[in-house]
């Protein structure tokens, strides 16, 4: 099989060191060498999230993570707010609805970022809401959403959750758990993670351990208690995904080496640098606010299902179409992962051609 460059939302370009990782023997797990790299690995996942809470794994996509920040803290009836600016946001929505709770949607222009007044006046007008859910950045469109400032109104409201899906912006923008006052985040590895899909990432504060005590929709086999009590002693209740693991364990041991700000900094050149390319060849940035390593374009009258058919078809580089009635108005571009400034370079002189042809 050809190998098509990446440059979509996840799955993304992995660093070899880590795709080598994959290849090794499987291990065992329940040994004392395999309890140290989950000790290690719970220890810089915490530093990932900045938090102090318990982060805990489990074997799924991120869809099962934010299933799991749902069902282990909330019950039947319930009413939650959610902010929809896209396809996960709504997300949050479907997934309370699929457990019959009372869900009420504050709904976002696409593009457009959360307004926090708004945000504000929702809450008050919904004070009795045991949760409210945001995404960090909203995939769809690329807008990332000020959840300090949101975080900041939440005070106010000491019995609501603040429930956050950072699967796609933790790593690549600033997220800081504790200070900002979120009580459950998640996220997944084939993002800035860059690593194969599979992993989905939890952490809860003690506020939302309280809830959970609570909760009538907790399932078997995403118990928060099962995995936080396991992950004390450095295990995780039911088989890992090994090869996953060893490699989730490499990368963050670079990204800690590296440092976040660093990491987030070298990711925000190179996005500039792509971003720069984009407008240069014609297209504007969607996102009023955008997040880093994911820019949505609109391409005018220019169709941009073409774009990304011929950029998959003749060049072998992958890039995302949108869904909907966006299908041909709408593509995005991811460089999480192992996309240096060469590929991004390459990728708009390709994109450059493809706009003559068509
Ligand atoms: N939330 C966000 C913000 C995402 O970008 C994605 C994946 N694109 C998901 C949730 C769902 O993750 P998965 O496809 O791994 O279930």
């Amino acid at each position: 099989m050809q190998h098509k460059l990446l440059m979509v939302l996840g799955p993304t370009e992995i660093e070899k060191d880590i795709l080598e990782e994959a290849s090794k023997p499987q291990e065992y797990m329940r040994t004392e060498d395999y309890t140290q790299k989950w000790v290690r690995i719970f220890e810089n996942l915490k530093y990932a999230f900045q938090t102090q809470n318990p982060v805990v794994v489990y074997a799924t996509s991120g869809t099962g993570a934010m299933e799991a920040a749902v069902t282990n803290f909330l019950s039947s009836n319930d009413k939650v707010l959610y902010i929809n600016g896209g396809s996960f946001g709504k997300r949050w929505g479907d997934i309370c609805k699929k457990h019959n709770i009372v869900s009420i949607e504050i709904p976002v222009e696409f593009g457009k970022s959360p307004q926090v007044d708004i945000v504000k006046k929702y809450l008050e007008e919904n004070s009795d809401v045991k949760a409210l859910f945001a995404t960090l950045n909203e995939t769809s469109s690329g807008v990332l959403t000020d959840i300090k400032a949101i975080g900041e109104i939440l005070k106010e409201y000491p019995d609501i959750l603040f429930i956050v899906d950072c699967v796609s912006g933790l790593l690549a923008d600033e997220f800081c758990q504790d200070e900002w006052g979120v009580d459950v985040a998640v996220s997944a590895s084939q993002k800035a993670f860059a690593l194969p899909p599979g992993l989905g990432f939890l952490s809860a504060s003690k506020k939302a351990m309280e809830y959970a005590k609570k909760s009538n929709l907790r399932t078997f086999y995403f118990d928060i208690f099962d995995y936080v009590n396991n992950s004390q002693r450095g295990q995780t209740p039911f088989t890992p995904a090994v090869g996953l693991v060893n490699q989730l364990d490499k990368r963050l041991e670079k990204i800690r080496k590296e440092g976040l700000e660093n990491f987030r900094v070298r990711y925000k050149n190179n996005t500039e640098i792509l971003r720069d390319g984009l407008n240069k060849l014609g297209f504007n940035i969607l996102a009023e606010n955008p997040a880093n390593c994911t820019t949505a374009v609109y391409t005018n009258e220019i169709d941009a299902y073409k774009i990304v058919q011929l950029m998959r078809e003749k060049y072998s580089i992958e890039i995302a179409p949108s869904g909907g009635e966006l299908k041909h108005k709408l593509f995005r571009v991811g460089n999480f992962g192992d996309i240096q400034i060469k590929d991004i370079k390459y990728f708009l002189k390709v994109l450059g051609s493809v706009l003559q042809e068509l």
